[in-house]
């Protein structure tokens, strides 16, 4: 059957039906099926390289291609997945994307559509209130927190790297995410321009040994101007002082970024509000709500002190734009970030925020804290493992003891069963150089009873290994 390109109301009503069917028989299925299928994929890798036919296809045979195809992989909004950060992708955000999309409004600009960006600015505002930040702060949503650290890099360095670039200094640690390595980079900086100053023997950033190296470049006739602190470390989750590393920026006047990509939304929480205190400090903040918040990918947010900054980093203009105006009150996403055309990410915050209500986070990612506590009691009980940290947040690692010369073998091994049998997905990091398993109990659908399957997987696979 064959369709105009702009569909009738009533086609979209049907063909709309079919596709929400699709999704509802998927949700029915999800707790029921595997987390992972990573069984040859190459004939349909192949057939789905195909070029689109010439003719129009049947929408019921091609959902059932999109099913087949999404039952490979790695499946992030499963219950059972543990590993990296799950990303659940609440419904409620699904459901807005195919109201935005319909709407496709132009938001570069908020006299195009002022409406559609106070909604979308309303919660930048929100968010810049709960975690601290002083009027006159403002920030933008983007695609994640990779682009949200680049857009805030960039930022710092035309704001406070006066005088010759290449003498400028950013302050890292190694369980800084690695898209700060690249946004500097992208940003025009040199790898010897980052610091990576030691952690304490707790892990997070040393605000002393930090200190001293600032001393040291100065001295050198470097100029140090970016500060990085990670609240929620990718690997460990651990949350870095940010009180004394706010302080010590601001004595120093360099500019204090703190890349929550993933920790940054407990502050939603008060567990969360009480392990980052001192993130109202901040110059810039990214937090990712395709991680922390439940919201499907494609959801960063980079939050700033002033906004003013964003615009001298990116402010710009164009003949063909002559005709637009402003809004009071609500910025040009375009002056304040490298998209001019960009989708309309607002709805999918707006929505689910205003339809379950701000306590619905605040309680799921409660429960989220929970289940990682009692996680790391249940494995810190188990006489063969040793845990090499206490949870800040929600990620929880742990290794073999006395796991020998051969430990990263061994290790895979076990990770090779537990992940093997479909129920659970854990992943594995490096600390100190030591192959660690990590578990991260984060997931929308991840309920006490997965914990519980994960904890007797785990315990069996200890035994057997
Ligand atoms: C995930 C993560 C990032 C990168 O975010 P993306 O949304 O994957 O681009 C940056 N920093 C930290 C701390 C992260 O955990």
């Amino acid at each position: 059957m064959s369709f105009p390109l702009d569909l009738e109301p009533e086609t979209v009503d049907h063909l709309g039906r079919r596709a929400v069917e699709f999704v509802t028989n998927y949700l029915r299925a999800l707790p029921t099926e595997p987390v992972s299928h990573f069984a040859d994929a190459d004939r349909l890798v192949g057939e789905l390289l195909g070029p689109p036919p010439e003719k129009p296809g049947d929408l019921g045979d091609l959902l059932s291609t999109l099913g087949t195809a999404a039952g490979y992989g790695l499946n992030p909004a499963a219950g059972g997945y543990l590993a990296y950060f799950p990303a659940g992708g609440l419904p409620s955000a699904a459901i807005a994307e195919m109201v935005a999309q319909t709407l496709n409004r132009f938001t570069a600009f908020a006299a195009l559509a002022p409406g559609l960006v106070a909604m979308e600015q309303g919660i930048i505002r929100w968010l810049c209130v709960e975690l601290g930040l002083p009027a006159g702060s403002s920030g933008l949503v983007l695609s994640g927190g990779s682009m949200a650290n680049l857009v805030a890099i960039v930022a710092a360095r035309d704001d406070r790297l006066t005088g010759d670039p290449r003498r400028g200094v950013v302050y890292v640690t190694e369980h800084t995410h690695y898209s700060v390595s690249k946004a500097a980079h992208l940003a025009g900086l040199e790898d010897s321009q980052l610091r990576v100053v030691p952690t304490r023997d707790d892990m997070r950033m040393n605000p002393t040994a930090t200190a001293e190296q600032i001393a040291i470049d100065r001295a050198a006739g470097l100029y140090p101007f970016l500060l990085v602190a990670t609240a929620g470390a990718t690997s460990t989750g651990l949350v870095d002082p940010l009180d004394e590393l706010g302080r010590l920026a601001r004595r120093e006047d360099l500019w204090f970024h703190v890349d929550g990509a993933y920790g940054a939304p407990y502050q939603l929480t008060e567990r969360g509000r009480a392990l980052l205190a001192g993130i109202e400090d901040a110059d810039s903040i990214v937090l990712d709500p395709h991680k922390s918040m439940f919201l499907p990918y494609g959801t960063g947010m980079l939050l700033v002190r002033d906004e003013r900054t964003l615009r001298a980093a990116h402010a710009g203009d164009g003949d063909y734009l002559q005709d637009i105006g402003g809004v009071a009150e609500l910025p040009d996403y375009a002056a304040l970030g490298p998209e001019l055309s960009r989708e309309w990410r607002g709805l999918r915050l707006w929505l689910p925020l205003q339809l379950h209500g701000v306590a619905a986070f605040r309680e799921a990612l409660d429960e989220k804290l929970d289940l990682a506590r009692s996680l790391y009691r249940a494995l810190a009980a188990e006489p063969r493992l040793e845990l090499p940290w206490e949870p800040d947040l929600t990620v929880v690692g742990f290794r073999l003891r006395d796991a020998g010369p051969d430990a990263a073998a061994i290790h895979r091994r076990l990770l090779d069963r537990i992940n093997g049998t479909g129920r659970i997905f854990l992943s594995s990091t490096k600390i100190g150089g030591r192959y660690t398993v990590r578990l991260c109990p984060q997931g929308l659908r991840t309920s006490a009873a997965h914990v519980a399957e994960a904890i007797d997987l785990i315990r069996s696979a200890v035994h057997d290994v």
